[in-house]
């Protein structure tokens, strides 16, 4: 009877281990330890109380005992000592402890055995067992549950190991998911494993579609600004090539293809992830858009180019005629000195357009454009705009139509009448065969709308969504014989939108341009 009690207790310890080692969920761990614990101490009901991350020990499962009364239970976990094993393990007045437990909960509980699970000097919970009975334990019935409170601590150990990876990959999925930036992870064959929702953003690629692929399937370059791809890189022994110490990153930078088309400019950083051996296990690709970055150069450039033209040119046409005029011993007539300040003055205004131009650029970038709000008459404004320029041209015939009463609108003169001076100027500048010019006001639901027509040179659809960015001229031969910094249309229409308006163009290369803007009331 005593054998077979111990065999059985032997068998036990045997198949729970197995169990156990088999065992990564820290619930099914906790339950069958709990388990085959009360089963082997023919108790009645058990506990488990595991050390908490913060430090001091809780409840965290128990198998018999009403959820309701387990916080009476917390009594028996005071006093469990900070390190122990089995072999001096004691919790102190511990049967006294129970005593009280079961005054306050009525339950039928005689004797409780409390089992420390330990690894090394380490514990890590403790388990403890009821029973109905007293009764004693054999130091052969101690040994084995000591063994067996082991066995399940590197279960438990195991298993909170497992949950506290499980976690950190969730956080780490999480991270990589909503970083801002593309990543993706390939594997050694370069198939990508990984690829976020930004990169699947950037590249037009959804996730699901770009897994599972070759990286040169997905990653397609239109143009490369560095020297090498991945491609070359790997084909020239990157990143395995290098002697020794840190393995280097490897940059690429350059337009990427989208997948319907497109693209974006981007820069990627690969970092190799080698194992112990200095083997390749994954490439970790960052990939950032750079488009502002690009564009923001572009800018840069263009700004200065055009801006240096457009400064010099009125600047040597004044710096000449002055010269003329203050030849010492010249003799001009009167008309000629008429005409030579007259151009003087031309350019010296078209250079303080500039200037003033500049101004409210950089103005608009640091905030907004100051406007001061006064109900307006956009028809009188428009008409004495058309009359300011008919006089300076007898190519164009400009025509104002406004329906009868008008509605003012709130607004700032002086810029609205910048606006269609804009306008109304390149409808002159960009029909050099001459035309109508039609300045026409339209009554909408909440608002006005004002359009500027003229049958010049037209604008190209693809250029269309382009012309209202700063710096920017359409690259044409009639374009480039006009001046201009490419400032007029990106004021006019930050014009419009600081009085909460929009501003748009419909043009047909070779037949002409209406450019319209809206206000509202208010
Ligand atoms: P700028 O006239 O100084 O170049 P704008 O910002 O006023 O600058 O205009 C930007 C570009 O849009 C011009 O360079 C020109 O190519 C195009 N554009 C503007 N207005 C017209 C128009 N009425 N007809 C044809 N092209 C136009």
């Amino acid at each position: 009877m005593l054998t077979s009690h111990w065999v059985r207790q032997r068998e036990y310890l045997l198949e729970i281990s197995r169990a156990l080692t088999a065992q990564l969920d820290l619930d099914a761990v906790l339950e069958k330890v709990l388990d085959a614990a009360t089963e082997m101490l023919a108790g009645q009901s058990a506990l488990i109380a595991l050390r908490q991350p913060g430090g001091g020990f809780a409840v965290r499962a128990a198998h018999g005992l009403p959820l309701r009364l387990m916080g009476y239970f917390s009594a028996l976990l005071e006093g469990i000592p900070e390190q122990s094993n089995h072999t001096n393990f004691y919790i102190p007045e511990l049967a006294n402890k129970l005593q009280q437990v079961v005054l306050e909960t009525g339950l039928p509980l005689r004797q409780v055995v409390a089992l420390p699970m330990s690894m090394g000097r380490d514990l890590i919970g403790v388990l403890y067992v009821f029973r109905a009975y007293g009764g004693g334990f054999t130091a052969n019935d101690r040994q084995i549950l000591g063994s067996f409170a082991d066995q399940a601590a590197i279960a438990v150990h195991n298993a909170q190991l497992y949950q506290r990876l499980f976690q950190e990959k969730r956080r780490l999925d999480a991270i990589l998911e909503y970083s801002a930036d593309g990543v993706m992870i390939l594997d050694t064959g370069q198939r990508i494993t990984v690829f976020n929702r930004a990169l699947a953003e950037m590249t037009g690629w959804p996730a699901a579609d770009a897994s599972g692929r070759h990286h040169d399937e997905v990653i397609v370059w239109a143009r490369l600004h560095t020297e090498m791809d991945l491609e070359h890189a790997l084909a020239g022994g990157w990143p395995l090539s290098q002697e020794q110490g840190a393995q280097s990153p490897l940059y690429v930078e350059g337009d990427l293809e989208r997948r319907r088309g497109g693209a974006v400019s981007a820069g990627i950083t690969y970092a190799p992830l080698l194992d112990r051996e200095g083997r390749l296990v994954n490439i970790i690709a960052s990939v950032r858009d750079i488009t502002r970055f690009r564009e923001a150069d572009r800018l840069k450039s263009t700004f200065v180019s055009i801006v240096s033209h457009e400064l010099k040119t009125p600047v040597a046409t004044i710096l000449g005629y002055a010269e003329t005029l203050a030849r010492p011993n010249a003799h001009w007539k009167p008309e000629m000195v008429q005409e030579i300040t007259d151009t003087i003055q031309g350019e010296a205004r078209r250079l303080d357009r500039l200037i003033t131009d500049l101004l409210d650029v950089s103005r608009l970038q640091a905030g907004a454009l100051p406007l001061s709000m006064e109900e307006e008459a956009l028809d009188a404004i428009a008409r004495r705009v058309a009359q300011r320029f008919q006089v300076q041209t007898d190519r164009h015939q400009i025509t104002v139509h406004f329906p009868d009463n008008f509605p003012p609108v709130k607004g700032d003169a002086m810029r609205l009448e910048q606006v269609l001076d804009n306008l109304v100027s390149n409808a002159i500048k960009y029909s050099p065969r001459g035309g109508r010019i039609d300045i026409r006001g339209h009554v909408r639901r909440g608002g006005v709308t004002v359009s500027v027509r003229d049958e010049g040179i037209g604008i190209p659809a693809t250029e269309q969504g382009r012309i209202f960015d700063a710096f920017y001229r359409v690259d044409d031969s009639s374009s480039r014989a006009t001046g201009g910094a490419g400032l007029g249309l990106f004021l006019a229409r930050a014009i419009v939108q600081a009085h909460h308006g929009s501003m748009w163009v419909e043009s047909e290369p070779g037949a002409g341009s209406t450019f319209s803007f809206s206000l509202p009331y208010r």
